[in-house]
């Protein structure tokens, strides 16, 4: 197993002082997994002039030259596999199914946007002016600034990166502080084996509480022309007015609510499989995860009960032990939001299906249902990130449709029923980026345009992000005389 990297890198060089340092610890028992630097503004600093220096010569790279240097990285990543998943356990708490996948999903990314570069840049276009030829072409943007967030920490690291620099730009790279090397340092690491130009990324650490530090670096720069950011809609609220008065654009994927609804002809083994994976995956950490299940009262009861016998049966514990799919919370805040959330619904006279207990931070999945409508566990206004799931009957389709509708967030929904027609009618009126007939809240395909509407934000993922990390510059050539009014 190589050494965790932990240091900066900058301009292709790790530093050789590593400074100051943080411990970034496992959540499972505290133990102390590194000793990360602690940098700041002057490493911020660098970072940018770096990318900034790098990025005309990448951009200008033709899309061969890049090509070869991301089927690089998949091969690295992939080779890499066993130790990525050890270091996401005890990073992150990360379960072994989940951080496989991660592994499998950054490997396909990389190989997707190798060919990237040899999409069609631009169009060409009629012009009212007689002679004249006018093209909109895409260009990259300059650096891009991104931060990265600690629950599907090596994967959703590998999108914040690959997407900018897969169109030309470069990165700076602001890790969690939660999970700073399966978030960023080990993706510079396989860049630079790759043999990324030096520059292309770029990845400072730094220790909590210092994040807003960085960031006055990233907002200060002329040359950082897009803040790339996947965390909270908190968070993004605070990046969001800062970037408005540097008139900095934003890609924001954010938090969601991600209600299911189960329609009486649904298969309902298929729906309790769908549900289980969705609410539990990640203990709950996962912006697409479904917190809220609509189901038809006809068959609430029937439902409620093949779930909880999935949900059950969940092994909880070392995510590096094998079997084990509900690890960790990723710290005591969010034990105790998951904690207070249930408390308070049960007090409000909700009834416990499963669950309900915990060992340490390791949060036993559990199921409510009849939680009063404006509990926080259900009002859809703030997701609780842990594993809590909440059930509901309903009467009228229609009604369900609206009450899962009701919420600021739109990131993915989730229709079972097994007349496909009726859910993708229904599915059609969701006001939300994703939506599902017939599958999880929680999917994750590195060619599928993920992203939210609302307050779960905006940029999409797979080749739909030209949009958010290109602009169009419009170039026309005459070859008439010219006609002017004057
Ligand atoms: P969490 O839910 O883990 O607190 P957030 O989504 O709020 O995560 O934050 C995610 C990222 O935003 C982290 O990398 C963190 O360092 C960074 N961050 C938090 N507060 C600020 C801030 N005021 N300015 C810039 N970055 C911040």
């Amino acid at each position: 197993m190589n050494p965790l990297p932990n240091t900066h890198y900058v301009g292709g060089v790790w530093a050789e002082d590593v400074g100051p340092t943080f411990d970034v610890t496992n959540p499972l028992d505290d133990s102390v997994v590194a000793k990360v630097a602690a940098g700041g503004r002057p490493e911020a600093e660098a970072a940018v002039a770096a990318a900034q220096s790098a990025f005309p010569a990448w951009a200008n790279m033709t899309p061969g030259e890049r090509q070869l240097l991301f089927l690089r990285a998949a091969d690295i990543t992939e080779r890499r596999h066993d130790e990525i998943v050890h270091l996401l356990a005890v990073e992150a708490g990360t379960g072994r199914a989940f951080a496989s996948f991660q592994v499998k999903l950054s490997a396909n990314l990389l190989r997707q946007a190798a060919s990237w570069g040899y999409l069609p840049y631009g169009d060409l276009l009629r012009s009212d002016t007689p002679g004249r030829m006018a093209m909109a072409t895409r260009k990259p943007l300059g650096v891009v600034a991104g931060f990265t967030p600690w629950n599907g920490a090596f994967f959703l690291a590998w999108r914040t990166i690959v997407l900018p620099m897969a169109f030309g730009n470069t990165v700076v790279i602001k890790p969690s502080e939660l999970a700073p090397m399966s978030a960023g340092l080990v993706q510079a690491e396989i860049f630079h084996e790759a043999g990324f130009p030096p520059g292309t990324i770029n990845v400072i650490t730094h220790a909590p509480g210092d994040a807003a530090g960085i960031a006055d670096v990233f907002f200060e720069s002329p040359h950082v022309r897009c803040i790339n950011f996947t965390g909270s809609d908190r968070t993004a609220r605070i990046l969001g007015e800062r970037a408005g008065r540097a008139l900095k654009r934003t890609v924001f994927e954010l938090g969601g609510y991600n209600p299911m609804i189960v329609l009486e002809d649904a298969d309902l083994d298929h729906a309790a499989r769908a549900v289980n994976f969705g609410a539990f995956f990640h203990q709950g950490q996962i912006c697409m995860n479904t917190r809220k299940v609509y189901v038809a009262r006809t068959v609430h009861d029937d439902f409620v009960a093949r779930l909880a016998t999935r949900t059950a049966a969940l092994k909880s514990g070392d995510p590096l032990e094998a079997g084990v799919v509900i690890g960790p919370l990723i710290n005591y805040t969010a034990v105790e939001k998951t904690e207070a959330r249930i408390h308070e619904a049960l007090t409000a006279g909700a009834k416990l299906v499963t669950g309900g207990q915990r060992t340490g931070r390791v949060h036993a999945p559990t199921i409510l249902a009849d939680v009063p409508p404006g509990s926080p566990a259900a009002n859809g206004c703030d997701e609780t990130f842990g594993p809590l799931l909440v059930v509901e009957a309903f009467d009228d389709p229609e009604e369900a449709f609206a009450r899962a509708q009701n919420t600021p967030f739109g990131l993915s929904a989730a229709i079972m029923t097994g007349d496909a027609a009726r859910g993708l009618a229904m599915a059609q009126r969701f006001d939300t980026g994703i939506v599902h007939v017939n599958g999880s809240t929680m999917a994750g395909e590195a060619s599928l345009p993920n992203g939210g509407v609302k307050d779960s934000g905006w940029g999409r993922s797979g080749h739909y992000a030209v949009e958010d990390f290109t602009e169009i510059r419009l170039t026309t050539v005459t070859t008439g005389p010219g006609h002017y009014p004057f």
